[in-house]
């Protein structure tokens, strides 16, 4: 059925509020960090720059304001395959979008561009070296008389400026638009992390005084860790890769440096069985493509590639990302490591590290011309080193490169789950800092401290520096232990490094306050590298019961067929997060399948009757009764009340039982068996509900179980709010369970 008709540029809604106009078009039930204040500018015409991380959701800043206004917003983004899917995935919602790019024939280009012209058309994406072509330039002239041009939507900024990771020369093409077109908006977006380049994206593109909107780059749902690379490194991949695929057979990256490396890697693991793809230069345009669609359709499960692999891949369900060689720098490692996760599910990044990649790495270094090129690949690879070596949180390391303070411990990665032990280093990093300070700042890591430890050095004599009062007063330290010092200060903040390729260390504020003995210093007292990280992986499927993962997978395999009927990727008709929650709520009617976030109203039409037809199958076969619909399962899951007879145990309930039963904590079976603790938790309470003999004294305090007694006593078992609210906050809602099935189970 058609429903473009109703989403006409005429449709009431658009004067509804936008989170309407949200949840009609797109199914999302909120927005997200700032996308409502960028929204409201763009449709006050303002010029705007938009900072987000890679899947912060930046696609809707511009297409949401392009139905609400009257007009065809055009969007400039930089490659083909780019642009098919925003428009594939646009279509899917009902929403006239189309794009122009050197792929079409004259026929297909005129069809199109009579929809524009219909009218049906809001959101008309195009490559920029079309864009100044005399007959485009005829087009919009034509179109801004006719319909209206609302706004230019600059999709992947960074690629005006040199200094970014990815420049293209037409790019540089796009200050024209502004002369040419004063009056349209511009909104520029771009995930990119550095201040030169926004900086630049700002100048290039000549934006009037434009709101500038910086999100947080922390991706909350990235999983990092550096696990050492074994000298069997390759079964090591292969089993990293079977563990992170899980049951599901989840798609994953695996990045390696060379081409050779990725050909050899991708026919090693198609030996071994793994449904894998190579993706390099090297390939020809036609199988690159094919691959890619192949990766992105789900019909194989990991591409192996080189960087060369990536900006054009909007998949958002990649659960894994794996650095099987050393990244370049830690801004690639971000924007690599990045394209996991980009749906917000929970997903993995994974860097091997060898001390022999960096010996190759550094020979390749070596074999550049350019020795300015040379200093600065030296430079990012002393970076990646001390990122891999570090046992600070990964997210602070990374965060505090692009200049964003963070408060660790994250909780995700593998440096604050499996945390290395501190010691307070205050005054040797008094020392350190002091002798940053007599040396004039003017020097980098090394040089400090060869004056530290007393070195005799030929270029310490020459400088005098053997004659500092901070000469040789930390001889009692490693280099080593000197340079975790160093590298934990920057991190922390206590001291600048320079990044124009001379790593020059620079005092700051907050090394002032060291020097001043204001505050402390902490750091990690061994190196990384050398423990054998266990991996603490979760996969977000963990959560689901095993009658919700069997129902999961039935809807995602009515899912791929769907897809495949039309050609398009699985997750154009449902995310995996929308399919979890259909999966947990079970919705039977289409009034309470609307209500799973990602389904709007097009895709009520054309899905709701063959999802809930699936799902009520599915609770006849399995007995499962009308589910009691929850309004929002997402918000806390936690305090829906179970009766001990609606209880039923599987086999995950007794792993945990097993394990309970050898004597182990609650964390480290949660650990043991890489799910949550209060997964954990939720299973022992079903088997105390269940009258297994669970000794809840060994798990809640006697005396903290009699207040909760006591408070159930007071206000009943039904609520778990309720029993909190006398108990206080003191006490969280795992231990109340707890309390609550054993109340309960001697209740009957
Ligand atoms: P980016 O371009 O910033 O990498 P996208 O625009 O591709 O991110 O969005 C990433 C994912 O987030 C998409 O799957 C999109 O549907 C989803 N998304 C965006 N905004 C919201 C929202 N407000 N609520 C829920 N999901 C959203
Ligand atoms: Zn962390």
């Amino acid at each position: 059925m058609d429903t473009s008709a109703e989403l006409a540029p005429s449709s009431p809604l658009i004067s509804s509020s936008l989170e309407s106009s949200l949840k009609h078009y797109f199914g999302h039930d909120r927005f997200r960090f700032d996308q409502r204040r960028i929204i409201e500018q763009v449709l006050k015409n303002q010029d705007v720059l938009v900072i987000m991380p890679t899947g912060g959701g930046k696609s809707l800043c511009y297409q949401l304001p392009a139905l609400l206004k009257g007009g065809v917003t055009v969007v400039v983004s930089p490659l083909i395959a780019l642009m098919q899917d925003q428009v594939t995935a646009l279509q899917d919602n009902g929403i006239g979008a189309t794009f122009l790019n050197s792929t079409l024939s004259p026929n297909e280009v005129r069809s199109r561009e009579e929809a524009l012209f219909s009218g049906e058309i809001k959101l008309l994406y195009i490559a920029p070296e079309r864009l100044f072509t005399q007959a485009f330039i005829e087009l919009l002239s034509r179109l801004g008389q006719e319909i209206g041009i609302s706004t230019f939507a600059i999709d992947e900024a960074h690629c005006v400026s040199e200094w970014g990771h990815d420049f293209r020369p037409e790019y540089r093409q796009l200050f024209q638009l502004k002369e040419r077109y004063p009056q349209i908006p511009i909104i520029a977006l771009t995930a990119t992390a550095t201040q030169r380049v926004r900086t630049d994206i700002v100048q290039q593109l000549r934006l009037c005084d434009p709101n500038v909107y910086v999100s947080s780059f922390n991706r909350q749902n990235l999983y990092y860790e550096v696990k050492q690379k074994s000298k069997q490194a390759y079964l090591q991949l292969l089993k990293t890769i079977s563990e992170y695929q899980g049951e599901e057979k989840g798609s994953g990256i695996v990045y390696c440096l060379s081409r050779k490396h990725v050909n050899e890697v991708t026919l090693k693991l198609q030996q071994d069985g793994v449904s894998a793809l190579p993706y390099h230069a090297g390939l020809n345009a036609q199988e690159r493509e094919n691959n890619q669609t192949q990766f992105i359709r789900d019909n194989v499960q990991i591409i192996v590639a080189t960087i060369a692999f990536g900006m054009g891949i909007n998949k958002p369900d990649v659960r894994f990302v794996i650095h099987y060689d050393l990244p370049r720098n830690i801004e690639s490692y971000y924007q690599e490591a990045g394209r996991a996760g980009r749906d917000g599910e929970e997903a993995t990044c994974t860097i091997l590290f060898s001390w022999s990649d960096v010996h190759t790495v550094k020979y390749l270094i070596g074999q550049k011309a350019d020795p300015n090129e040379q200093r600065i690949a030296q430079q990012q690879l002393n970076q990646i080193i001390g990122y891999a070596e570090s046992s600070v949180c990964r997210r602070k390391i990374q965060l505090s490169y692009f200049g964003e303070a963070f408060e660790s411990p994250c909780g995700n990665c593998d440096n604050c789950i499996n945390p290395t032990p501190t010691e307070d280093w205050t005054i040797e990093a008094q020392k350190f800092l002091s002798c940053v300070y007599r040396c004039e700042q003017r020097y980098g890591m090394n040089h400090i401290i060869d004056v530290l430890r007393g070195s005799r050095k030929k270029r310490i004599l020459e400088l005098s520096h053997d004659q500092l009062s901070t000469y040789s007063i930390g001889a009692d330290r490693t280099v080593d232990e000197w340079r975790t010092l160093c590298r934990s200060l920057i991190y922390q903040g206590y001291l600048d490094e320079t990044t124009d390729g001379y790593s020059v260390l620079k005092l700051n504020a907050k090394s002032n306050q060291v020097l001043k003995k204001l505050t402390s210093v902490e750091i990690p007292v061994s190196s990384k590298i050398e423990k054998s990280v266990t991996s603490v992986k979760k996969t977000a499927d963990a959560e689901l019961s095993e009658i919700e993962s069997l129902l999961m997978s039935q809807l995602r395999t009515l899912r791929k067929k769907l897809a495949d009927e039309q050609s398009v990727p699985p997750y154009i008709v449902f995310s995996d997060a929308s399919l979890r929650q259909m999966a947990r709520i079970k919705p039977q009617k289409t009034e309470t399948f609307s209500e799973i976030s990602g389904v709007g109203n097009r895709k009520l039409v054309q899905y709701g009757e063959v999802f809930t037809q699936t799902i009520r199958n599915f609770c006849q076969e399995n007995k499962i009764e009308k589910h009691l619909n929850e309004p929002n399962p997402s918000v806390n899951p936690s305090i829906v009340y179970e009766p001990a007879s609606q209880t039923e145990l599987t086999t995950t309930h007794l792993t945990t039982y097993q394990l309970y039963q050898s004597g182990i904590s609650l964390s480290e079976i949660a650990l043991k068996r890489d799910i949550r603790l209060s997964t954990v938790n939720s299973h022992i309470e079903k088997l105390i509900q269940a009258k297994y003999p669970v000794d809840i004294d060994k798990l809640v305090s006697i005396e903290r179980q009699a207040v909760i007694r006591s408070a159930i006593a007071e206000v009943g078992p039904h609520s778990l709010r309720d029993i909190r609210e006398i108990t206080g906050e003191t006490y969280d809602y795992q231990e109340i369970k707890l309390v609550r099935a054993a109340w309960e189970s001697q209740q009957n």
